[in-house]
């Protein structure tokens, strides 16, 4: 477990971990999580940030091994988490965090703009999220690349550019598992304090993508609402790969005091 002192009180960033499909998630709540991020960014400390969704959990396989460096942080987001921790260890999380609530929880708490390199999307999306992080939430953006073009033709110079401008935070926005993949492939050049994988975070922001509305997160229906949406995508997502996680949670049910490895 990790902990910083000098708060007023210790406050963790991995919490008490549940384990569910090999992953371990931090149980922890929106406004305590967000200021040890915060402190993280004050210590020039190097974390990585992901949400684990039902389709993190089922596409993110390969990674697992990589997921538990305590450099790590994996939070919960959505109503399959909850009900897997329910059904496996009778524990309820502490909250549900996504990055859609967490990146402006981070501007509104931080006392100082925070320096954002914003990567991934379609080009224009991530312009227009990084417009939003500037003039809604009074944030600095000191660099965008988009997921497509602008990302095949940067190459190896990407993480160079990235480092150069000097952000606190990276937000990587490409889908499961690619932007989990590309954030642990290159932890180790990354002079960035805070990383995290935002899926379709700039779509959001950008209002490229609408989110469902607040009545309809509070019943924990925003996975619904998606899928009215976007049908042809997500129906697998929301059928199938439902199963698969059901069945990851299940085989993997064992873990958590020492870590072991299963399907
Ligand atoms: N994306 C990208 N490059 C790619 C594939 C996807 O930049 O090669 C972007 C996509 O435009 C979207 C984001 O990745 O803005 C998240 O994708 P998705 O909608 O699959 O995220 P999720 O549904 O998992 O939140």
């Amino acid at each position: 477990m990790l902990v910083f002192s000098g708060h007023s009180q210790d406050i963790t960033l991995q919490g008490d971990p549940i384990w569910l499909g090999g992953y371990p998630i931090a149980s922890t709540e929106l406004a305590p999580f967000t200021d040890a991020l915060l402190k993280t960014v004050a210590l020039r400390e190097r974390r990585n940030v992901f949400f684990a969704n039902t389709n993190f959990v089922v596409q993110c396989r390969p990674l697992r091994q990589a997921l538990q460096d305590p450099s790590v942080t994996i939070v919960n987001d959505g109503i399959g988490l909850d009900l897997a921790a329910m059904l496996i260890h009778r524990k309820r999380f502490a909250a549900n965090l996504n990055g859609t609530d967490l990146i402006p929880s981070l501007c509104e708490r931080s006392v100082r703009p925070l320096r954002f390199f914003l990567l991934g999307a379609k080009p224009g999306v991530a312009a227009a999220a990084a417009a939003k992080l500037e003039g809604s939430y009074g944030q600095d953006v000191v660099g965008i690349c988009d997921g497509y073009g602008q990302m095949r033709s940067e190459g190896d110079d990407l993480v160079r550019s990235i480092n150069r401008a000097q952000p606190d935070v990276l937000l990587v926005a490409l889908g499961n598992p690619v932007q989990e993949r590309w954030i642990l492939e290159h932890s180790a050049q990354l002079q960035v304090p805070l990383a995290f994988g935002v899926g379709a975070l700039f779509d959001f922001l950008s209002g490229n993508a609408r989110r469902a509305p607040a009545w309809v997160q509070h019943m924990h229906m925003e996975w619904a609402f998606r899928l009215l949406h976007e049908p042809r995508r997500l129906l697998k997502r929301y059928s199938v790969d439902l199963l698969t996680f059901f069945g990851v949670c299940l085989r993997n049910r064992q873990q958590g005091a020492a870590p072991q490895r299963a399907g």
